[in-house]
């Protein structure tokens, strides 16, 4: 059975944060915003994501320490989830900072967003099997609201975004340097 995989996305830049969260929908994907690490904290929390988009450069807590302070929140039998940075910030000391404080992937803007669509998939089939052992809340919900028999459930397999709306992201996200 495949249900939809609950996003947490981290973006400060509204713009960027709306369409991303507008993108990440098409693509099949459940999407919670965020706009601060400590928003994110709690949203971890409170939501058990699936996986982390993950900025860098925050107001509040930069990412990577929020990626840190994720591995050291206790998580009550769940998995912590997978995080995937989405910074501009592009040096490999940066990449290496990124892995070191628990990132499982790492992607810079400017971005093409069939390549990010495409990695968080990649990092969600990495890491299904660590979630299946501890499955999010969101799993757990959807099993357990799910009825085997119906037969007007749509597929819920995250499909490419069409090529126009790549095409707006990519263009618009260019326009952020943060
Ligand atoms: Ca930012």
């Amino acid at each position: 059975m495949t249900t939809t995989q609950h996003l947490l996305l981290v973006e400060d830049e509204p713009t960027l944060r709306e369409l991303l969260s507008v993108s990440l929908q098409l693509a099949g994907f459940h999407v919670v915003p965020a706009e601060t690490g400590a928003q994110a904290l709690t949203a971890v929390r409170e939501r058990h994501p699936d996986l982390i988009v993950l900025d860098v450069m925050l107001p509040d807590i930069d990412g990577f320490e929020v990626a840190r302070r994720l591995r050291e929140q206790p998580t009550h039998g769940l998995a912590h989830p997978p995080i995937l940075f989405l910074t501009a910030r592009d040096a490999a000391e940066d990449r290496i900072s990124g892995l070191r404080a628990g990132g499982d992937d790492y992607v810079t803007k400017p971005f093409n967003l069939e390549e990010l669509v495409l990695r968080i998939q990649a990092v969600l089939r990495r890491t299904s099997g660590r979630r299946a052992r501890h499955p999010s809340w969101a799993t757990r919900h959807a099993c357990a609201k799910s009825r085997p028999t119906s037969s007007e459930t749509p597929s819920r397999t995250p499909r490419p975004a069409p090529p126009s709306v790549s095409a707006w992201v990519h263009r618009t996200a260019r326009r952020f340097s943060n």
